[in-house]
């Protein structure tokens, strides 16, 4: 338990129907009460009830007309004590009634600490902590949903089973470590090995899960590369079905990067039109050509639009190489027109790539293409199953599934179950970090600073 009472506007600021001002701490209610003039104060209102009263000043003017209600801890969303005063949401009012809280007692809350204090009291754990800002930040519903799966603890349920089973594999190492008189290890090297096996084929899933989560959330880059007038700028309307990008028949007028987002499959496409890759006519497009340059290089999948009522030219063919080695999809637009350039001709030059036969001007063949891209990236996982984690999870379990391959190697390379050991406790400490058993100071203002104040 903490001994301060903290406060803060927990909704945005700016104008709105209602603000609501939280305070959290052994003096909530004492605090909240010293700022209103209600039939009965909150501290002889039951808990989670709605109580009518007035927003009172120093002097004890009416300022305005609130709800204010509160929550007994532990059952509170921090596990201390919790005031509500819900007033009316101009931002001056909502100042004014937690600057008023503060000058009784308050402390002014830091970003995320009404979270961080839910973590520190054991109401949620540190992925649920991490989800309430997954959920904050959620753009699509998919990735809103992916978030809520982790807030509602399947990520913490998974990695508690996997680490629990893994501190029982450690354990039982150990005793064989401990007792080697008996001159049987208790559990044999390919018995081990079968059991980290398992352990890491349940990481490598969850990983999988977690990476669909990402995806959802922050989405695919895709580049459109082309020589110029082969309908890079088209194709991002007819993806877009509205108009941004000029399209002309002048070659290289989109002379700068032009991006859109859009969703599919609830996956966000951020979809860059480039300049082209060419010889500059002048600075400016030299300009657009070089950021061009670094999209090619920036996208998740490229998407190398050609000109099917031409025959593929020298710049096409350079294209080919460049690309060749770099996630792409081939498009063959203008479908509608006699086709120069047919599926055949990329067979030489490109035999393993997925080839579209679209028609840019009349919305042809699109959904396959977008199709394709997600696929792609996302794989085959189904993208109902994401869950929505930090790049820092991520990151945590990919160093678990890494100390358990080099467990999993120790023991079949024969290297002693002592080494074994070590990498599977490595494997523990990163779990314990995603989970919060342990984390330290630094870790956790690192996370937390990370909210907004109020959170
Ligand atoms: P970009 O320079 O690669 O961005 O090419 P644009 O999108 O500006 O298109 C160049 C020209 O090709 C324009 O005149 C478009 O109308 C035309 N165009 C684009 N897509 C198609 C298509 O699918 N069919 C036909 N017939 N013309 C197209």
């Amino acid at each position: 338990m903490f001994d301060d009472t903290i406060a803060a506007i927990s909704t945005a600021w700016g104008e709105a129907g209602i603000a609501v001002v939280r305070v959290s701490g052994a003096e909530a209610r004492v605090i909240a009460d010293s700022v209103l003039l209600a039939i009965k104060p909150l501290s002889e209102t039951p808990p989670r009830y709605m109580r009518n009263a007035c927003l009172i000043d120093n002097n004890g003017q009416v300022l305005d007309k609130v709800l204010a209600v509160w929550f007994r801890g532990p059952k509170s969303f921090t596990g201390e004590d919790v005031a509500e005063i819900q007033c009316h949401g101009g931002a001056l009012v909502a100042r004014t009634c937690l600057e008023m809280c503060i000058a009784r007692g308050a402390r002014p809350a830091e970003p995320g600490e009404f979270t961080r204090r839910a973590f520190m009291n054991g109401r949620i754990d540190l992925t649920q902590a991490e989800a309430v800002l997954g959920i904050i930040r959620s753009k699509s519903e998919e990735a809103l949903r992916a978030s809520s799966r982790v807030l509602r603890g399947e990520l913490a349920e998974y990695l508690q089973d996997v680490y629990h089973e893994i501190l029982s594999l450690s354990a039982r190492l150990e005793v064989g470590l401990d007792f080697p008189e008996e001159d049987i290890p208790f559990i044999d090297d390919h018995e081990a090995s079968l059991n980290v096996l398992t352990l890491k084929k349940s990481l490598e899933d969850l990983l999988d899960r977690c990476r669909t989560g990402f995806l959802l959330r922050d989405g695919i880059r895709v580049a459109l590369v082309g020589r110029p007038n082969v309908g890079k700028s088209s194709l991002l309307n007819a993806l877009l079905q509205e108009s941004r990008a000029i399209v002309t028949s002048i070659p290289g007028t989109t002379r700068d990067v032009i991006e859109e987002v859009l969703s599919y499959r609830g996956v966000p496409l951020t979809i860059v039109d480039t300049a082209g890759i060419g010889i500059p006519a002048d600075e400016v497009e030299a300009i657009g050509i070089e950021r061009a340059e670094q999209e090619f290089h920036r996208a998740e999948v490229r998407v190398w639009v050609i000109d099917g009522s031409e025959p593929l030219s020298r710049a096409d063919l350079d294209l080919a190489s460049r690309i060749q080695h770099l996630r792409h999809v081939v498009v063959i637009n203008k479908a509608d027109l006699p086709l120069q350039t047919k599926e055949k001709d990329l067979d030489k030059i490109l035999p393993a790539s997925p080839v579209f036969i679209i028609s840019a001007q009349m919305g042809e063949g699109l959904e396959k293409l977008k199709d394709e891209i997600v696929s792609m990236v996302a794989g085959t996982g189904a993208l109902d199953s994401g869950l929505n984690t930090s790049s820092r999870q991520i990151h945590e379990l990919q160093t678990s599934l890494k100390a358990l391959e080099e467990a999993w190697e120790a023991l079949e390379k024969g290297l002693g179950q002592d080494i074994s050991g070590t990498c599977l406790s490595e494997a523990l400490e990163s779990l314990e970090r995603l989970l919060g058993i342990q984390a330290d100071d630094t870790l956790l203002d690192t996370i937390f600073s990370q909210f907004c104040v109020g959170k």
